[in-house]
């Protein structure tokens, strides 16, 4: 009965939906909760640039304007990178997620709520896996495992003692957050959503649970403790975030999108803006697909669009993991005193570090990089 079978109606399977759908198939997006955006885990930071480039009507979603960032070194050495005009949104997701499916549904899709997908129910000429990041499709179709995740833990907290309600805080540290990093992220002016990730590669490595972090921050950590004094938690949560790409997204009459795909950023964890973009290309692809073309043009498509940003975020991540505290404090006072915080308010992409360093103003940072142990493969430049 219908041509495409969507799973999961996150932000990544209602954008693949809403594309295909305008492209006159018959769609149906399969969502195992009563309601779409529900349960969600997600900080809710997302680029400017990037949330335009989905094509999502987002505005009513906005919670918060976002200028800059301040980064604090493992020393609370600080780095503030702050701008004129709004580089970023903190965005509500069940409103966003309401938007994306709200959007599909206009152009024809059926939204079936409450209808966990099963086995049974892949029967159609195309199945998109926007599962998320323990993706059943995934492991139904026998795609190559993801390995690689941050767990996280994030509350939100109100009654927050915020400075500065348009920037958000990024605290770095393989000592507090072993292979990721700690956030707290202004929802207005006395709402905080303050968070950690701690990274495992789930093939060799074992690492204490994230909430064991996540207890330390928010009652000692210098900084965030003082943030969070007289504050009420609530909302608390605990998910994974995948790391890295599968090493294949696409099998015959089979495509996996957003974070069930792993397009994901590695250094931040952000992947709405990836996810959703590639699910626009599946949507756009799939009228060929369903007609009988090979699904390998939707693999070649993402990756020749964004496979190298990906990459470099990958790279970047691991070699920052590959790091101890005091190297870390030594690279951030070397690129403080090199400029980064000018560099990075004029010329910073949240999204895209592939088109920074090509921007002509980003030569001195490529010496930089090189000089932190070749973060940047050649062939990327
Ligand atoms: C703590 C945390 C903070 C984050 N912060 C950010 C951020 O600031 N910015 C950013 O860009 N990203 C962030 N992310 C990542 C972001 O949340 C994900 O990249 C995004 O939600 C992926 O969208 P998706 O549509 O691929 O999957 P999801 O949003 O996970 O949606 C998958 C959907 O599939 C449904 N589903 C699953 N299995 C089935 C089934 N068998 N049948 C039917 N339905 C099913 C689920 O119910 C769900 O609705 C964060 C993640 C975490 C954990």
């Amino acid at each position: 009965m219908y041509d495409v079978k969507v799973i999961g109606a996150g932000p990544a399977g209602c954008i693949a939906a809403r594309e295909a759908a305008r492209r006159n198939l018959n769609v149906a997006v399969f969502e195992e909760h009563k309601e779409v955006g529900a349960r969600l885990k997600c900080s809710g930071l997302l680029s400017k640039t990037g949330l335009d480039s989905l094509g999502v009507d987002y505005k009513k979603s906005v919670m918060n304007k976002i200028y800059g960032t301040r980064i604090y070194s493992p020393a609370l050495d600080e780095m503030s990178i702050v701008c004129r005009d709004v580089k970023a949104f903190i965005i509500d997701r069940k409103e966003f997620d309401s938007a994306c499916a709200d959007e599909a549904e206009s152009l024809g899709a059926k939204i079936l709520l409450g209808r966990r997908a099963s086995r049974k129910d892949l029967g159609s000429k195309l199945v998109i896996g926007a599962d998320g990041a323990l993706s059943q499709v995934a492991a139904w179709f026998d795609f190559p495992k993801v390995n690689e995740f941050a767990f996280c833990c994030q509350a939100d907290f109100s009654n927050a003692h915020i400075q500065d309600a348009g920037v958000v805080d990024v605290f770095l540290s393989n000592t507090l957050f072993p292979g990721f990093f700690g956030w707290c992220i202004p929802l207005n002016e006395s709402e905080a959503r303050v968070g950690l990730g701690v990274f495992r590669d789930i093939r060799r490595s074992y690492s204490l649970p994230a909430r064991h972090y996540f207890n330390n921050f928010v009652k000692k950590h210098p900084v965030v403790s003082k943030i969070l004094k007289k504050s009420k938690l609530r909302n608390e949560l605990n998910a994974v975030i995948p790391l890295s790409p599968r090493e294949e997204t696409a099998r015959s009459g089979v495509i996996l999108v957003g974070d069930a795909a792993g397009q994901v950023k590695a250094t931040t964890g952000g992947g709405i803006v990836f996810g959703g973009n590639c699910a626009k290309i599946a949507g756009r692809l799939a009228p060929g697909i369903v007609r009988g073309a090979d699904t390998s043009t939707y693999e070649k498509t993402w990756r020749s669009k964004f496979g190298k940003d990906l990459m470099l975020h990958k790279r970047i991540r691991g070699v920052y993991n590959s790091l101890g505290d005091g190297q870390i404090e030594r690279y951030f006072k070397f690129a403080k005193r090199a400029g980064a915080e000018k560099f990075l308010a004029e010329h910073g992409d949240m999204d895209s570090p592939v088109a920074m360093l090509n921007s002509a103003a980003a030569l001195p940072l490529k010496g930089l990089f090189r000089t932190f142990g070749s973060i940047v493969p050649r062939k990327l430049l």
